[in-house]
C-alpha cells in the first residue's frame, strides 16, 4: 500500500505557482484574490485563514471579508458586485454554508463566471460538463491532479463515487468521465452498495460520513480517495476508515493531508489561470 501524499504534492503545485507568480509581476500583475465570510463558524474560518494564507505567502493581493452573521443578502450582493469591478480582484470565493436567511444559489450565481475561481458558477459547470475551457471545482480537480502525479491511467477504469452533492460528487463524475473512467455514481438511496464498491478500481468517498467506508467495501488493489473531512473529538477523521482500508488498497489518501492541501492548491491555480487571462496572457 502507498499513501498518495496531498502535502507534497500539494507543495509541488505552488512552487510551480509561486514560478508563475513571478513571471506575472514582470507583466505589472499581481493575482488577487478575495475570500467572503459571514459569521463565526469555526470550520469555515479554519479553511478561510487557511486559503488566505496560502495567498499571502504565493505573493497574491488577498483581501478578506469577515461578515456578520446578520448581513443582508443585498448587502453581500452589493460587495459582490464591486468585487467583479475591481480590477486588483481575479477570484472571489464566497464561503460556504451561508446563513439561511441568505439564497446561496443567487449569491454564487452573482459573482462573475471571469472570477469564479470556486468553479460553482452554472456557466463554468456547464462548460465543464461539455469538455470546454473553464474554471473547475477546487476539490474534484484536486483529486483529478493527485490521480495525474501518481501517473494512474483512469482509461477503461471503474470509478466508484460515493456522493453526489454539485461541490464534490458531481463534478469528480464529470472529470473522472473526461478521462474515459467508467463512472457510477451513489447516495443514499444507492441498492446494494457493498456489491458496486467491491467492483470499483478506484473509490472517491464524499459522503461526510466519519469512517463511512470499510475494508469489505473495498476490493483487493483499488485505489481510495477519501474527500470527507469531519471533526470528532477535535480530531479531523476522513470518510474511509483508514486503519482498516490501507491494507486492501493499492493507494489511499490520508486525512489530513491528502485532499484537503490538493483543494486549497487547486484554488490558487484558478486565481492565477483568472490573472493571467485578464492580463491577455492565455
Ligand atoms: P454533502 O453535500 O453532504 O453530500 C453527501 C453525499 O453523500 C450525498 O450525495 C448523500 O446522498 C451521500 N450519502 C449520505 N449518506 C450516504 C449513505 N449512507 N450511502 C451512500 N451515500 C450517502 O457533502 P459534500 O459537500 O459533498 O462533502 C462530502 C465530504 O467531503 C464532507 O466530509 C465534506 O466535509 C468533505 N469535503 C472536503 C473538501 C476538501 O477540501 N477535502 C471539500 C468539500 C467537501 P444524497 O444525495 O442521496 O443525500
Amino acid at each position: 500500500m502507498k499513501i498518495i501524499d496531498g502535502k507534497l504534492v500539494s507543495a509541488k503545485i505552488k512552487e510551480e505557482l509561486a514560478v508563475e507568480v513571478e513571471k506575472l509581476a514582470k507583466h505589472g500583475i499581481v493575482p488577487g484574490l478575495a475570500v467572503v465570510i459571514v459569521g463565526d463558524d469555526p470550520a469555515s474560518r479554519t479553511y478561510v485563514n487557511s486559503k488566505e494564507s496560502n495567498a499571502k505567502k504565493l505573493g497574491f493581493y488577498s483581501v478578506k471579508h469577515q461578515l456578520d452573521e446578520t448581513v443582508t443578502e443585498d448587502e453581500l450582493l452589493d460587495l459582490i458586485e464591486n468585487m467583479n469591478a475591481d480590477p486588483q480582484i481575479h477570484g472571489i470565493l464566497v464561503q460556504l454554508p451561508l446563513p439561511d436567511h441568505i439564497d446561496s444559489k443567487k449569491v454564487l450565481n452573482s459573482i462573475s463566471v471571469l472570477k469564479d475561481v470556486d468553479g460553482f458558477h452554472p456557466e463554468n459547470i456547464g462548460k465543464m460538463i461539455i469538455g470546454d475551457d473553464a474554471f473547475l471545482p477546487c476539490t474534484p480537480n484536486g483529486v483529478m491532479k493527485l490521480l495525474e502525479y501518481e501517473n494512474i491511467d483512469l482509461r477503461g477504469k471503474h470509478a466508484v463515487i460515493i456522493g453526489r452533492s454539485n461541490i464534490v460528487g458531481k463534478p469528480m463524475a464529470t472529470l473522472l468521465l473526461e478521462k474515459d473512467a467508467t463512472v457510477t455514481v451513489c447516495h443514499s438511496k444507492t441498492q446494494d452498495l457493498l456489491k458496486i464498491t467491491n467492483c470499483a478500481d478506484i473509490i472517491v468517498a464524499a459522503v461526510g460520513i466519519p469512517n463511512f467506508v470499510t475494508a469489505e467495501m473495498v476490493k483487493e488493489g483499488a485505489i481510495v480517495i477519501d474527500v470527507g473531512i469531519n471533526r470528532v473529538n477535535g480530531k479531523l477523521v476522513g470518510d474511509v476508515d483508514f486503519e482498516s482500508v490501507k491494507d486492501k488498497a493499492s493507494r489511499i489518501t490520508p486525512v489530513p493531508g491528502g485532499v484537503g492541501p490538493m483543494t486549497i492548491a487547486m484554488l490558487m491555480y484558478n486565481t492565477v489561470e483568472s490573472a493571467k487571462r485578464k492580463g491577455g496572457l492565455i
